[in-house]
């Protein structure tokens, strides 16, 4: 049975619901329906200004941004989503001495909630480090879904990882 690592620290029985989509075909066209159609954010610029947006929304009183960028080294799992499991981290270290926000370039043909989702989990980590309780209730209150957001990310990077072409297969877009 292969390892879902972007599902890791999720309760087995949530696993073997997702190995079941995944061995009846049905992950794909489930994503599908939920999520039609791509963004607008292409280039850096754009993200610059998507976060800032967004930060100044919800996060006004916050340190000034730095740089914005979409970065094509980054290791979703390592470094922009981390290890689902309740108490241990590991990125974000950097990102919050620097004011950087790096968003790995596989978003840049997600879906805008996935987008979303990331770009919420990178500036909650403007304030704080760990993945903590505090820090997954600044995520909610920027983005009520979060939560069902992130899932839904991983199962879609899963079923990209796995031959899938992670875009919406909806009709007309
Ligand atoms: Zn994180």
């Amino acid at each position: 049975m292969q390892t879902l690592k972007y599902l890791a620290g999720y309760p087995d029985s949530l696993l073997a619901q997702v190995r079941e989509l995944i061995d009846g075909d049905r992950l794909g066209p489930m994503l599908a329906s939920r999520y039609a159609g791509s963004h607008a954010v292409r280039n850096d610029g754009q993200l610059y200004d998507y976060v800032q947006d967004m930060k100044s929304r919800h996060l006004r009183k916050s340190v000034p941004l730095g740089k914005v960028l979409y970065d094509g080294k980054l290791q979703v799992v390592k470094h922009a989503l981390g290890t689902h499991t309740a108490i241990s981290r590991v990125h974000g270290g950097q990102l919050k001495a620097s004011r950087e926000v790096r968003i790995a370039s596989v978003f840049r043909d997600a879906p805008e909630p996935f987008l979303r989702m990331i770009v919420v989990h990178e500036l909650a980590h403007l304030r704080h480090l760990e993945h903590d309780k505090a820090f997954y209730q600044l995520c909610v209150n920027m983005a009520p879904d979060y939560h069902q957001l992130e899932f839904d990310t991983r199962l879609w990077l899963t079923h990209r990882e796995m031959g899938g072409d992670g875009k919406s297969t909806a009709p007309e877009g």
